[in-house]
């Protein structure tokens, strides 16, 4: 919140002020708003990227952060700003979130969200949903309307039930890509466990297009609230109810307005145990460095010495934003008041 431009206008008549008084971007100043979003971060090759397919990214983005930027600006808080986004990238089978999902081993779709604000530190999360059509809905839900913080497979559906919330067949968020790549991971996995003699060996040589794809956003309000969240299919050829990072507080989501916000996305076993978005945060708090400096110390150094690809957006209450992954590419894309939406995809844009 930028209180001495408020105070001055309080002060001052309207048209004097405004006489002196510089655009945001001009002066430099303090952002009231801004919102970054991503959807995934991985092996994505540039030669694979035809110029349509990339215009389709983009646009997709381009549509999610503009969507979040044009409620934040209208006054509306962060929660639903970042809740709006992702929607619409749970929407669109471009992602692997909702609509476009990977598949798990046993050919369905099982589902992981979860979303933490701020200021109250009030989070909700739900892991392994089938049906409910919008994970982040449910998510919110979890952390508005019940006692819990984290709900999973059928017990999160019925309490979605009880919420009202809009079901959907699991077959919804089917789409012939991500079949194909659950054949080509399943070939390969049945190749490797005749080699290795062990399913759990021959699922860790998986590539990494196999394993990345979530869909996540963080945003400022003009009260100075930050909020995070992440909504993912998880991993193609998961088994035995595995969750990643994404519904893990502290690993894949987390949100304190004294340091920051952020939503991760890669691989969710390093994620998980690195605690990558509650350390980026106990970063900039304790050691009192810039988000981005903290972002980069565990996306670029802790994260690639142990060898967890992947990468965050994160966002502080002074509105900075940080995107550094450490895979080929992440889709992503942010807006920061007053400035245009940027989309981007490799690491040299
Ligand atoms: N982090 C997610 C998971 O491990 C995957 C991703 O980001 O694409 O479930």
């Amino acid at each position: 919140m930028n209180i001495t431009i408020k105070t001055l206008f309080t002060s001052l008549s309207i048209g004097a002020a405004l006489s002196f008084l510089p655009t945001t971007s001009a002066a430099n100043q303090q952002p009231e708003f801004a919102i970054a979003i991503h959807g995934g971060a991985g092996t994505i090759n540039r030669e694979k990227m035809t110029p349509e397919k990339r215009k389709q990214y983009e646009n997709k983005l381009l549509e999610a952060v503009n969507k979040g930027y044009a409620l934040l600006e209208k006054g509306a808080d962060s929660q639903q700003a970042v809740i709006a986004a992702i929607q619409i990238l749970e929407g669109s089978p471009l992602f692997n979130a909702g609509v476009g999902a990977v598949y798990t081993f046993d050919g369905d779709h099982e589902l992981d969200a979860s979303i933490m604000h701020g200021k109250t530190l009030n989070a909700g999360a739900v892991s392994g949903v089938k049906t409910v059509k919008s994970p982040i809905a449910l998510a919110e839900a979890v952390m508005e309307k019940s006692v819990h913080v984290m709900l999973s497979g059928e017990g999160a559906e019925q309490f979605a039930k009880q919420q009202a919330l809009e079901f959907v067949d699991n077959k919804y968020f089917d789409t012939e890509f991500r079949y194909k790549a659950l054949q080509r991971a399943k070939k390969k996995l049945a190749k490797k466990e005749r080699e290795l003699k062990d399913f759990q060996a021959a699922h860790a040589t998986l590539d990494n297009e196999f394993k990345f794809g979530t869909v996540g956003a963080v945003a400022l309000d003009k009260s100075g609230d930050i909020v995070a969240g992440t909504s993912t299919g998880g991993m193609t050829a998961k088994r035995y109810g595995r969750v990643g990072d994404s519904p893990i507080i502290g690993a894949g989501t987390y949100a304190n307005n004294q340091s920051c916000a952020v939503s991760a996305t890669g691989h969710g076993e390093y994620f998980i145990r690195y605690h990558v978005a509650a350390d980026i945060c106990a970063r900039m708090k304790y050691q009192g460095i810039s988000l981005q400096e903290a972002a980069d110390t565990v996306v670029n150094k802790v994260l690639v010495e142990a060898g967890g690809d992947g990468g965050v957006i994160a966002i502080d209450a002074k509105g900075n934003i940080a995107m550094p992954f450490n895979s080929k590419g992440m889709y992503r894309a942010s807006r920061v008041q007053g400035e245009k939406a940027k989309a981007a995809i490799f690491a040299d844009e």
